[in-house]
């Protein structure tokens, strides 16, 4: 997106990716079928970002999720609005997302290099000076648009290397942690698998903290399976899970 962000504006761009295949990462999301954005209105979207999600209003007012639907529908990516405002596209093909994306470089013209792992971000004189890939060539630029993606999943690709380079560059990067996954169960009745394949419709999820107070609460979907818990309402309560483990106040 940022680089025919780029193109559309009439920049020379070089897309350097690490891997064979673009967007691997995009292909499997939202199981496969790509949950591209969501049409509740912006206060309720940030009133689900756990923490203070308000930060995003900035962000929102240069591009929100209208912003995204019409984006995609103008690269011919039809959407449909499922539960809780979920967009997902028509054929239900998370690929499809992927190949307009890849239609619209190649109609821009972007330079693709790849097999190409950048190994470094140059700086010069507190300036963008170019970028330096694993095999020694470096690539002079003025402009970068770091897009390597978080660390979950590496084997599509991402395997968090944009933070150093971004920390180099001055910024601040906050704790990571995990969020939108399942979630892991040692408890007897996992292990024995007796309800692995249960799946839960429009069930309330919530997790409490030790006093059994519920720290949130998210009304959807529900999966066991054979590791833990898994499906829309667990991902949704996943960080408060996390979070609550790093701060002690949940069991494992
Ligand atoms: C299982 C799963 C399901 C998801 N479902 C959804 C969903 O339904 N809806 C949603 O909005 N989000 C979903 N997400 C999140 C979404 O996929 C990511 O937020 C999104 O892919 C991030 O895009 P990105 O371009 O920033 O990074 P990525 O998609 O991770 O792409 C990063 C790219 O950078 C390349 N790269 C990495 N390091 C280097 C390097 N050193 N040099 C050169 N190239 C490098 C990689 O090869 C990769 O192609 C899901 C994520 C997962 C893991």
């Amino acid at each position: 997106m940022a680089a025919i962000a780029a193109g559309e504006k009439g920049a020379h761009v070089l897309l350097v990716d690490k891997g064979e295949k673009l967007g691997r990462k995009l292909a499997i999301s939202g199981g496969g079928r790509c949950n591209v954005t969501n049409r509740l209105s912006i206060d309720e979207i940030i009133q689900h970002i756990p923490g203070n999600g308000r930060f995003l209003y900035s962000a929102f007012s240069e591009f929100n999720n209208e912003d995204i639907i019409q984006f995609f529908e103008k690269l011919g990516v039809a959407l449909k609005e499922e539960d809780h405002g979920r967009m997902f596209p028509v054929n239900d093909k998370a690929q499809s997302v992927v190949d307009a994306l890849l239609t619209r470089l190649s109609n821009l013209k972007v330079t693709i290099y790849k097999n190409s792992p950048v190994a470094e971000v140059l700086y010069e004189h507190g300036k963008t000076s170019g970028v330096r890939l694993k095999d020694g060539q470096v690539i002079d630029t003025d402009a970068v648009v770091i897009a390597v993606g978080g660390k979950s999943v590496p084997h599509t690709g991402s395997t968090g290397d944009g933070y150093a380079w971004a920390k180099k560059a001055g910024h601040t990067i906050t704790e990571l942690f995990p969020t939108e996954v399942p979630v892991l169960s040692h408890e007897a009745f996992i292990k024995n698998r007796s309800l692995q394949g249960l799946a839960l419709r429009d069930v309330s999820l919530s997790v409490l903290n030790p006093k059994g107070k519920a720290l949130i609460t998210h009304r959807m979907d529900m999966l066991f399976t054979h590791f833990g818990v898994s499906g829309p309402a667990v991902l949704r309560c996943s960080q408060f899970v996390v979070k609550a483990m790093k701060n002690g106040a949940c069991r494992k």
